[in-house]
């Protein structure tokens, strides 16, 4: 089956103030390739500043990527014209973490939602927004359509977020943390209704998180990111239950243990913090955190090799 989305050796560099008359590299997202299929979720994973974000972005062209490929359908999207880069639009869209901050407080629901209908020069706009908003759950969708941002919960607002997101039936959405700041009973809601939205209209999504138990939940494949790099990808069951890189075995042993009879086990905790992406250590960059590195580890970059069962790892351990 041909994918979706596919990206290949994206890198995104960003120059950073060292001293007042230097600067260094921060290689942000660093020669990563993956592929998004119609209809799939593909959890992206990893601790805050390992470049998941830039990722996310950069497969939307909201970050202009500093070398590498990203085919949209098979199209080459980073050769597109003005015009063909505004249909893209449509077709890709994204979810930002904070529904505080990603919603113009001045509009009300209806304005928010109208907008890409607007700049894309479509018509039928009315209509168009009161059943996206039934869509998202939010009724009455007349009522709902008067309020301003600030009077609604985070729950709501983020699914404001998603009508817009879902106004111009997009087949790609980027949801960044799209639940990590509310609270969680409509964390679950408005994971449901994402689920629920990936089966009746296909949509394929890139689910950006640091929370291992909502990507099991939520994801069909798992991709973990480390320092820019992707470092393991995988069928979700598969990467969770038998991890073989050490930082995913280290993600997957932090999540919190619900039974408290399981309470008392020792589990090996990640240790330390993950070193400035503008100084990575040389060789594999989780070696100087990694309980197996060897010899070979601090000379060495491991690749991401296929290594059976649709898995991908990269460690010399494979
Ligand atoms: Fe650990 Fe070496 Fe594998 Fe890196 S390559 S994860 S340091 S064993």
């Amino acid at each position: 089956m041909e994918p979706l989305l596919k990206v290949e050796n994206l890198s995104v560099y960003f120059m950073s103030r060292r001293t007042l008359f230097s600067k260094q590299v921060v290689k942000a997202v660093d020669g990563v390739s993956l592929s998004i299929f119609q209809g799939e979720t593909l959890g992206l994973v990893g601790e805050s500043g390992c470049g998941k974000t830039t990722l996310g972005r950069a497969t939307l062209l909201l970050v202009r990527p500093t070398a590498g490929k990203i085919y949209f359908r098979g199209v080459e999207l980073t050769g597109l014209d003005d015009d063909n880069l505004r249909l893209f639009r449509r077709e890709g869209q994204i979810v930002f973490q904070d529904p505080y901050s990603s919603l113009n407080p001045f509009m009300d629901v209806y304005h928010i939602v109208e907008e890409p209908l607007i700049i894309h020069g479509i018509n039928d706009r009315r209509e168009r927004v009161m059943e996206t908003l039934e869509k998202v759950r939010l009724t009455p969708p007349e009522e709902i359509a008067l309020k301003y941002p600030h009077q609604l919960s985070g729950g709501q607002r983020q699914r404001v977020a998603l009508a817009r997101a879902l106004i111009l039936k997009p087949r790609y959405i980027v949801a960044d943390e799209p639940v990590s700041m509310i609270d969680a009973s409509s964390r679950v809601e408005i994971l449901e209704l994402m689920k629920g939205l990936q089966k009746s209209e296909g949509i394929s999504f890139l689910y950006i998180t640091h929370d291992i138990a909502t990507s099991r939940y939520f994801s069909d494949r798992l991709a973990v990111m480390y320092l820019g790099k992707i470092v393991e990808l995988g069928p979700v069951p598969d990467v969770l239950w038998e991890p073989l890189h050490p930082y995913t075995k280290a993600l997957v042993e932090s999540v919190p243990e619900p039974d408290p009879r399981n309470r008392f086990i020792e589990r090996p905790m990640l240790k330390g913090e993950p070193p400035n992406p503008a100084r990575k250590p040389p060789g594999c960059s989780f070696h100087p955190r990694c309980p197996y590195a060897f010899d070979r580890c601090r000379g060495e970059e491991p690749t991401l090799r296929y290594v059976g069962r649709g898995r991908y790892v990269a460690c010399h351990l494979y």
